[in-house]
C-alpha cells in the first residue's frame, strides 16, 4: 500500500520524478480514466496529455490483454492484492501495438477506500522486436541446418546436439533416435579420438579439419569421411559451442588408393614393387631394432627364365610369373611381404624373425614351392629359381645392404648349380647344409636300422653292484660313420625328427629290458634320456603305457632322465607328465644337473627321485676346489630333499673316492664302463649280477673295470 503525503518537500519531489522519468507514470481512477499522466508515457502511446484525459486505459488496451488486466484490476481494488505487474499491449493513437510492462500499486483514502492507481509504464516494444526478430532468425537457421544438404550438426559447449542436418541423421544412421539436446558420447560410445581434440580445440576458438576416417555403414558399404570443426558464436561473441560440417571423401579417397597402389604395386602380379619393398623393410628394420629380433630377406631369382620367355612366349612368361607369384605369397605368413621387384626377381621379407632357426624352413619351403610345374594350358613348364637369404642385422643394418647381400647370396645359389637356396654368410649356409642333410639322413637311419642303443652301467659304491644302466643312441651312419647323440639330438628337436627316434629307443629299450628281465638277469633299472619337445607333447605319457604294455617291461624298470634347463621352464603340461609317469612306477631324474640355474623352491615340488651330478664338475674332482663345493652342494641338497643322487662321468679312482666320502652312493662312468651294447651288457652281467671292486666292498671278488 502506498502512503501519501502532505509534505510540500515531498510534493515537489514527487512532481520532479514524474515528470521527468525515463519511464510512464500516470495516475489512474479506479474506472479506469488518466488522471494524471506524464510526458513519457504520452510519447509511448501516441496521445497527448489531454486526449489521455479524455480516455480510459480499457481504452487504449489491446483487446486480447484488456481481460487479464481487468482480472487483475478488480483484485487490486478487492484489496487481494496490494500490486501487480503483467506485460500487456496498448493499441497508439495510429493503432500500431505498444509492448509494454506494467507495474500497478492502489492508493487508498485514510478510510481505506480506493483513491487513485498508480501505474508505472516501461515500454518494451523494441525489445520484444528483437526477440521476435531472433526466434524467427533462429528458426531460420533451423530449417537451413536441417534442410542443408551436407551432413552437419551443432553442439553445445558441452557436445550437446542442438541441431542436425537430416544428411547428418541418415549419414550417421540416427533415424529414429532423440538425440537433441543429448550429448555426443552418449550416442556414439565409440568416438574417435580425434573428435574430442577437436572439440576442445574448435571450443578454443580453431578451425579443425580432420584427416579422412572408415565409417562402416549398417548396410555394409564403407564411407570415408573428414569433419570440418569450427566453433559458433552466440549473440554476446562468446562461443557457444561447435559446428561440425562433415565431408564424405568416399570417392576422392578411393581414387587415391587406387593410385597410391598403382605407385606401389607391380601391374602383372598385383604384388607389392620395389618403392614398397624397400619402405616395408625399412620399417621393418626399425620394428626389429627395438624389439631385438631379425628380419630376412629372401632373394627370389627364377633360373633360365629366358629360356620361358624366348622359348614359350612373352604370354606364357606372364602367367608363369604370375602363378609363381601366388605361389610365393601363400608360402608365407600374412604379416610377411612377397614383392616382385623386376622381371624374374622377387624378394621375400620376413618381418620380426625372432630366432634365424625360423628363416631356414621358410627358405625350404619357397624351394618346394617350385617343386609342381607350372601349367599353362596344355603345357607344363618345369620352373626352379635360385634363392639368396641375407638377414637383419648380421648382413646389413638397411635396406641397400639387405638387397645386396641377398642378390650376392643368389648368384653364389645361381652357381653352385641353381635350383638351391643360399646364406649370405657361410656359417648359416653350413648350418642349412647340415640341417637339410639331418633332416634326410635320420629318416633314413630309422628305415635302414643305422640306430642302436649303448647301455651304461650305474653301480651302487658301497656294494659294487650293477644298480641299473642308461641307455644312450648311437649312430652309424653310411658314409659319416659314428655320428655323436650330441650332435645330432639338436638337429631331431629342431624339425621334430625327435618324436619318432624317441619312440623308437623306448620302444627297443623296454623289449630288451623285458627280455633282460625273463633271463633272470640283475640289472636294477634302465634310465632313458627325453628330450623337451616329448614331455611336453600331451600324449607322451600314453606312448609311455602302450609301449610298456606291447613289452611287458614293468613300469618300476623305466627310468627317465631330463635336463635340468627343461625341467625348469615350468610348463604345465610337462608337469603333469612328469606327475603321471612317477604314478606309473617310473622314476625321474634330473640329467646334468647344477648347469640348469635351478630355482629350488620349484625343485622341492617337482616330481623327482634323482639328482644326476653333470659330469662337468666330476671331471675336476678333487682338484678343484669349485667344483669339489659344487658336487658336495649337490649331494647335501638331494639328501635334503630325499632325493638319490648319482654322479656321471667318473674316469678316476680319485674322483670315485671324492664321491664316496661325500656321500654320494651312486656312480656311472668310464671307470665302471663304457656304454656297452646289448650283446656286451648281456655277457659282463650274465645272470649272477655283476660286482665292481669299489674299495669299499672289500672282500667281494675285483671285476675288471669294462673298456
Ligand atoms: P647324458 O645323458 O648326460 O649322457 C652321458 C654322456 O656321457 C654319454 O655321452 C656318455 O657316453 C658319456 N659318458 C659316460 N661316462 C663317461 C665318462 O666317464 N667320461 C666321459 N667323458 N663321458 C662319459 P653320449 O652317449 O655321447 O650322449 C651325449 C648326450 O646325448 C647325453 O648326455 C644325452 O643328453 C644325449 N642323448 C644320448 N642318448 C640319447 C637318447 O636316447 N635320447 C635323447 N633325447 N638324448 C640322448
Ligand atoms: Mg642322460
Ligand atoms: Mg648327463
Amino acid at each position: 500500500m502506498v502512503s501519501t503525503t502532505d509534505s510540500a518537500l515531498e510534493q515537489d519531489l514527487y512532481r520532479a520524478v514524474f515528470r521527468q522519468a525515463a519511464v510512464g507514470i500516470a495516475r489512474v481512477a479506479p474506472d479506469g480514466t488518466w488522471i494524471e499522466v506524464n510526458q513519457r508515457l504520452c510519447e509511448i502511446v501516441g496521445y497527448d496529455e489531454q486526449e489521455l484525459r479524455a480516455r480510459t486505459f480499457q481504452d487504449i488496451t489491446h483487446p486480447d490483454d484488456l481481460d487479464a488486466d481487468m482480472t487483475l484490476v478488480k483484485k487490486t481494488l478487492t484489496g487481494e492484492i496490494d500490486t501487480y505487474s503483467m506485460e500487456k499491449r496498448y493499441l497508439d493513437k495510429a493503432g500500431n501495438v505498444v509492448w509494454v510492462n506494467l507495474t500497478v500499486s492502489l492508493v487508498r483514502d485514510h478510510a481505506g477506500a480506493p483513491r487513485y492507481f498508480i501505474s508505472i509504464i516501461e515500454d518494451t516494444t523494441a525489445r520484444k522486436h528483437a526477440e521476435q526478430q531472433k526466434r524467427e532468425a533462429d528458426e531460420q537457421l533451423r530449417l537451413l541446418v536441417e534442410h542443408a544438404p551436407t551432413a552437419l550438426a551443432m553442439f553445445d559447449r558441452h557436445m550437446r546436439y542442438v541441431v542436425v542436418s537430416a544428411r547428418w541423421t541418415d549419414d550417421y544412421d540416427l533415424h529414429g533416435k532423440d538425440i537433441i539436446g543429448r550429448r555426443l558420447d552418449e550416442i556414439a560410445s565409440d568416438l574417435p579420438l580425434v573428435w574430442r581434440t577437436a572439440h576442445s580445440r574448435a571450443l578454443a576458438g580453431e578451425v579443425i579439419r580432420t584427416e579422412e576416417y572408415r565409417f562402416d555403414r549398417k548396410d555394409g558399404t564403407v564411407q570415408w569421411l573428414r569433419w570440418v570443426v569450427r566453433p559458433w558464436h552466440t549473440a554476446s561473441g562468446e562461443i557457444g559451442g561447435i559446428i561440425v560440417v562433415t565431408e564424405d571423401v568416399t570417392d576422392k579417397k578411393i581414387a587415391y588408393e587406387q593410385l597410391r597402389h598403382l605407385a606401389h604395386h607391380d601391374t602383372l602380379t598385383g604384388l607389392p614393387n620395389r618403392r614398397l619393398l624397400n619402405q616395408r623393410l625399412m620399417q621393418s628394420i626399425k620394428h626389429a631394432q627395438r624389439r631385438q629380433q631379425h628380419v630376412a630377406v629372401l632373394f627370389v631369382d627364377i633360373d633360365h627364365f629366358k629360356h620361358i620367355n624366348d622359348g614359350l612366349g612373352h604370354e606364357t612368361g606372364d602367367h608363369v610369373l604370375k602363378d609363381i607369384g601366388q605361389r610365393l605369397t601363400h608360402a608365407v605368413r600374412d604379416e610377411d611381404s612377397v614383392a616382385r621387384i623386376s622381371g624374374d626377381e622377387f624378394v621375400v621379407l620376413l618381418e620380426s624373425v625372432p630366432c634365424l632357426d625360423n628363416v631356414l624352413p621358410v627358405a625350404d619351403k619357397l624351394v618346394r614351392c617350385f617343386s609342381d610345374p607350372v601349367r599353362a594350358g596344355e603345357r607344363e613348364i618345369r620352373v626352379t629359381a635360385s634363392i639368396g637369404v641375407s638377414i637383419f642385422p648380421q648382413d646389413g643394418h638397411n635396406a641397400a645392404q639387405l638387397l645386396r647381400n641377398a642378390d650376392a647370396a643368389m648368384y653364389s645359389a645361381k652357381s653352385g648349380g641353381r635350383d638351391q637356396y643360399r646364406f649370405y654368410s657361410r656359417h648359416m649356409t653350413d648350418l642349412a647344409i647340415e640341417r637339410l642333410f639331418y633332416a634326410n639322413a635320420m629318416q633314413d637311419a630309422l628305415r635302414q636300422s643305422e640306430f642302436s642303443v649303448a647301455y651304461q652301467p650305474q653301480v651302487e659304491l658301497s656294494s659294487g653292484r650293477l644298480v641299473g644302466m642308461e641307455a644312450l643312441i648311437r649312430w652309424r651312419h653310411a658314409t659319416r660313420g659314428n655320428i655323436p647323440p650330441s650332435v645330432f639330438i639338436p638337429f631331431a628337436e629342431q624339425n621334430g625328427m625327435i618324436r619318432k627316434i624317441n619312440h623308437w629307443i623306448l620302444h627297443t629299450v623296454c623289449t630288451q629290458g623285458a627280455r633282460w628281465l625273463a633271463s633272470g638277469m640283475l640289472f636294477g633299472r634302465i634310465a632313458v634320456n627325453i628330450s623337451g619337445p616329448q614331455i611336453e607333447d600331451g600324449h607322451f605319457v600314453d606312448q609311455v603305457v602302450r609301449i610298456l604294455d606291447e613289452t611287458g617291461l614293468p613300469a618300476d624298470r623305466l627310468e627317465m632322465e631330463l635336463t635340468e634347463s627343461l625341467v625348469m621352464r615350468h610348463t604345465s603340461t610337462g608337469f603333469q607328465q612328469l606327475q603321471a609317469l612317477r604314478d606309473l612306477g617310473v622314476q625321474i631324474a634330473i640329467d646334468d644337473f647344477g648347469t640348469g640355474y635351478s630355482s629350488l623352491s620349484y625343485l622341492k615340488q617337482l616330481p623327482v627321485d634323482k639328482l644326476k651330478i653333470d659330469q662337468s664338475f666330476v671331471h675336476d674332482i678333487p682338484d678343484h676346489s669349485d667344483d669339489n663345493a659344487i658336487t658336495e652342494a649337490i649331494i647335501a641338497l638331494a639328501n635334503a630333499l630325499d632325493m638319490q643322487v648319482i654322479a656321471e662321468g667318473i674316469e678316476t679312482d680319485a674322483q670315485m673316492r671324492f664321491l664316496c666320502d661325500k656321500g654320494c652312493n651312486l656312480a656311472q662312468g668310464f671307470l665302471f664302463s663304457r656304454p656297452l651294447s646289448a650283446a656286451d651288457m648281456t655277457a659282463l652281467c650274465g645272470t649272477a649280477g655283476t660286482l665292481w671292486h669299489t674299495g669299499t666292498n672289500d672282500g667281494v671278488p675285483t671285476l675288471p673295470v669294462q673298456h
